[in-house]
């Protein structure tokens, strides 16, 4: 089969690679339609991991069932799916807790963060760049959907991941109806948990970027654009919310958060963020970061530590909540937004590519090009 292979920083190739197939009997082999580049991905592809040349990608993936295993009692050979990028059992003690994120299963280093396709650090398991995909737990980590799946894939792909991480940053954020938001980053996540904010109520979101066609993305969906490299953001949002803040905000930019020149301040976003919640205000972080970096440019972070502001923090008496998104605590509930028409996360998508065009597409995404928002790949045309 075909597939998106690493070959090194900032190099992949679409290459034949051992087709995917039914191992256990509890896998589901799905023939993928429809899979996304991701932020995610980017840090692989940058080289700052130690992801393996030769390995592919692809954690956002839905396809169809083509063979299931002789233990697969629920998922139907002809459905399809869309998969949490979270690989996960269901029946250890973090899984039966809803935290599929941290299952102790599917990541074979004992106590280490959860396991996800074609991911670096996150378990053996390959990636949906590729034609064909072998679903692991099949039962458990296929979501099924309706009729309407191929009509509305770029919709349900987005369950993968970046649509469900944008509302965990704002379920952690306790965003509720009337509620002024603010979130950094404007990205496919930061649009997303823009877009869940909007979907709760939220009275006011202001979402902070200095990409003007991703902040208008953002505006779109009837958020306010704050561009950074015009405006102080902290200032922004403490005058629109009469100078108190806003009631809660969300991380959606990372470790790799960097000033409007392009030089890396891996602090920048958490410490603005503290500062334009109000006290008593609750923080969500899904903006990645990680326990060290070598390739940072910030000493600090070198050793995976954050020059943060928890005085202020501190001071202002708020809660954050941070990590991986539990994609199964969320994805039946926005699955069936989509379902019944209430919801259309495709908004987000700029690109649809085959994925012999995988390489141009991570070139664009990767330099945040003009236009280049959320990238879909389709592996079997
Ligand atoms: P992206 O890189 O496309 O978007 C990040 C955005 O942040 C860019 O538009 C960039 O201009 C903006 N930005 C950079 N510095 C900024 C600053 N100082 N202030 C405001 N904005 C700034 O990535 P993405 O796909 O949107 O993902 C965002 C983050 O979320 C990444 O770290 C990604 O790994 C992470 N992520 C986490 C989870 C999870 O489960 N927690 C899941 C998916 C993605
Ligand atoms: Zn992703």
């Amino acid at each position: 089969m075909r597939a998106v292979v690493y070959e090194g920083p900032r190099k992949v190739s679409v290459k034949d690679v051992p087709d995917a197939r039914i191992e256990r009997p509890t896998d589901v082999l799905v023939r993928i339609t429809t899979t996304n580049i991701c932020g995610s991905d980017l840090h692989m592809y940058e080289g700052r991991t130690d992801f393996e040349t030769g390995r592919w990608f692809g954690h956002e993936n839905m396809g169809q069932v083509i063979e299931v295993g002789e233990g697969v009692d629920k998922v139907k050979v002809g459905e399809y799916v869309v998969l949490p990028f979270n690989v996960a059992c269901g029946h250890c003690k973090n899984c039966e807790r809803g935290y599929t994120n941290y299952c102790l299963t599917a990541q074979p280093v004992p106590n280490w963060a959860g396991a996800a396709y074609g991911f670096a650090d996150m378990g053996p398991w390959p990636g949906g760049q590729a034609e064909l995909l072998r679903v692991p737990w099949g039962d458990f980590n296929c979501l099924r959907l309706g009729e309407d799946a191929q009509e509305k894939q770029t919709d349900y792909v987005m369950l993968a991941d970046i649509w469900p991480t944008g509302y965990h940053a704002t379920e952690m954020a306790n965003v509720k109806p009337g509620d002024q938001t603010v979130i950094y980053g404007a990205g496919p996540v930061g649009c997303m948990a823009a877009y869940s904010a909007v979907i709760k109520g939220a009275s006011r979101v202001m979402v902070v970027d200095r990409h003007p066609d991703r902040l208008a993305k953002a505006e779109e969906i009837g958020a306010i654009p704050i561009d950074d490299s015009k405006v102080d953001p902290v200032e922004a949002v403490t005058e629109m919310t009469m100078g108190l803040g806003a009631d809660n905000g969300c991380e959606c930019v990372g470790y790799q958060a960097h000033d409007p020149q392009g030089n890396e301040h891996p602090n920048m976003t958490l410490n603005r963020l503290v500062k334009s919640v109000r006290f008593t205000g609750e923080i969500g972080v899904v903006g990645v970061f990680v326990p060290e970096d070598p390739g940072s440019p910030d000493p600090l972070y070198k050793e995976g530590y954050v020059a943060f502001d928890y005085g202020e923090h501190w001071f202002r008496g708020q809660k954050m909540g941070t990590g991986q998104c539990p994609v199964k605590r969320y994805n039946r509930q926005l699955r069936d937004l989509i379902a019944g028409g209430k919801a259309k996360p495709s908004w987000i998508v700029s690109h649809e590519l085959p994925l012999d065009q995988a390489p141009q597409g991570y070139e664009h995404f990767d330099k945040r090009d003009q236009g280049w928002t959320k990238v879909v790949l389709h592996p079997n045309g």
